[in-house]
């Protein structure tokens, strides 16, 4: 319906946005109260969303009321719900209302911190919330931090600046066309494909990223990393980074970062650390073990998004070396020029981005509600259900964990006695299909030794036991249904 009774070429008026904004407020505090009983994986089939909505946009403004209505009728049943207790999927995440509520204030202010003075408390609250965030998880000092929208883009940064560190005057001159040695980066064969997609946006290409063995753990192993950085040497590649990761995506191992950061110092290569999901567990006083090594680092990426209870986006990217991040991304046209000049920090000069989201509010309202001890106690809470779960399944007969458990995701399968390999493959992608049916659990799955195997995440902040109870039983009724069947 055409709302005709608005004010021409303006915006919507402040008592209509009031009463609207007050009204979007009640459904979300209603829906996160509720979210439990929505079904955790749309069922929606591909195409089936985009078939209820208009092939073009309306010529006149509509009515609040029809966009909200439709937003529920059309929209809401489409979603998947990342705020559900029982999603166990890739890395569970949460949100929380502190985060909420700074993100609904950062649309508020809607300020953009290119520069200093474009956002001169957006500049200073990040750098100051990122030096809490730096000391809460026993970083050193002297370490900045900048905030970007995903931990791909952190790690882009990084390695471009580890690019910029090799002094091949790729900034200036570019790839092509030139007399350059191969370039490389080195990662164990269990890391993210982020680094992959750094890799082939910098032009250091797929085959650029050099896969290093893991050991019986799924850890890289450091000698292993050294000969292949030396033998790369010999024959005239250029290393230019090693890529260690604290909590892996298929198994959450946590590679010997010590031991990969005396590699790196001894043969002079750029550290970057990916700790996106794992470094979050660094908030617990007895878990920092997890990051040992990692000041020795040049870079570091952590996700509040993933496991610090902040809304998607946020990721952290730590360095040692801000001038090096600078001299790879500055760029400074005459219409950016500010009487500060270099006496402040211009959130420009960090990254290939220009503009600047006010991200840092959300991370230090939550930081600030939950206090260190708060934000330490839920992720002990969900370290603690992911290894009850471990144990569960290790006592049921024809279960199997396939992986230490040092974090909050538990990797596993079933396997009924004496099943070939391919059966138990095919037999857990059946179990997880019917699981994640029922809308009441949501899992994925990962190859570990080339074998399928479950993935159960814990990290929502609406999880308690009873939802972990209560997948573990569907889990198993699958299992007997997939038996009877058979
Ligand atoms: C989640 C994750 C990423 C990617 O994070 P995005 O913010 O989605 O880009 C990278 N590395 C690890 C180890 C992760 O867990």
């Amino acid at each position: 319906m055409t709302d005709r009774s608005r004010p021409r070429g303006a915006d919507m008026p402040p008592e209509e946005f009031r009463r609207h904004a007050h009204a979007a407020v009640d459904w979300m505090a209603d829906y996160l109260a509720n979210v439990g009983e929505l079904p955790v994986l749309s069922p929606v089939r591909p195409g089936e969303t985009a078939a209820k909505l208009p092939p073009s946009a309306p010529r006149h403004g509509e009515a609040v009321e029809d966009i909200l209505r439709d937003f529920r009728d059309v929209i809401v049943p489409g979603v998947t719900h990342w705020n559900h207790p029982s999603f166990f999927a890739y890395f569970a995440i949460t949100g929380s209302g502190p985060g909420i509520i700074g993100e609904m204030l950062t649309a508020a202010l809607n300020t953009n911190a290119m520069l200093w003075r474009t956002g001169p408390a957006q500049t200073e609250l990040e750098e100051r919330t990122l030096d809490w965030l730096r000391q809460l998880m026993g970083l050193p000092d002297g370490l900045h931090g900048t905030i970007h929208d995903t931990a791909s883009i952190s790690t882009l940064i990084a390695l471009a600046a580890a690019r910029e560190a090799a002094g091949l005057g790729v900034r200036e001159e570019g790839l092509s066309g030139r007399d350059l040695p191969r370039l490389r980066v080195y990662a164990s064969r269990e890391v993210h494909s982020s680094i992959d997609k750094a890799g082939v946006t910098l032009g250091i290409g797929m085959q650029g990223t050099r896969k290093i063995d893991t050991d019986g753990e799924f850890r890289m192993d450091p000698a292993a990393l050294e000969a292949a950085i030396e033998q790369d040497r010999a024959a005239g590649i250029r290393p230019l980074a090693v890529v260690a990761t604290t909590g892996t995506t298929s198994t959450s191992s946590i590679d010997p970062v010590r031991r990969i950061a005396e590699v790196c110092r001894r043969l002079d290569v750029w550290l970057h650390v990916d700790a996106a999901y794992g470094g979050s567990a660094a908030l617990v006083p007895e878990m920092r073990h997890v990051l040992d090594g990692a000041e020795l680092a040049d870079s570091l990426v952590v996700n509040p998004h993933k496991w610090m209870f902040v809304p998607v986006d946020c990721s952290v990217l730590y360095t040692r070396r801000p001038d090096v991040v600078r001299r790879a991304f500055s760029v400074v046209p005459e219409y950016l020029l500010t009487p500060e000049g270099e006496s402040v920090t211009n959130l420009m000069d960090y990254g290939p981005a220009l503009g600047k989201r006010f991200r840092a509010l959300k991370l230090w309202m939550v930081l600030r509600y939950f206090g260190a001890e708060g934000m330490a106690e839920r992720i002990r809470e969900h370290c603690r259900l992911a290894r009850e779960l471990a144990r569960w399944i290790g006592a049921e007969p024809g279960w199997e964990v396939m992986a230490p458990v040092p974090l909050s995701l538990v990797v596993f399968r079933h396997r009924p006695h004496g099943m070939s390999d391919e059966r138990v493959d095919a037999l857990n992608e059946r179990i997880m299909a019917a699981v994640n049916a029922t809308g009441r659990a949501y899992l994925s799955h990962t190859r570990v030794n080339g074998r399928v195997v479950l993935r159960f995440a814990i990290g929502n902040l609406g999880t308690t036991e009873e939802h972990v109870r209560d997948a573990w039983k569907l889990l198993r009724e699958a299992a007997s249904a997939e038996a009877a069947s058979s």
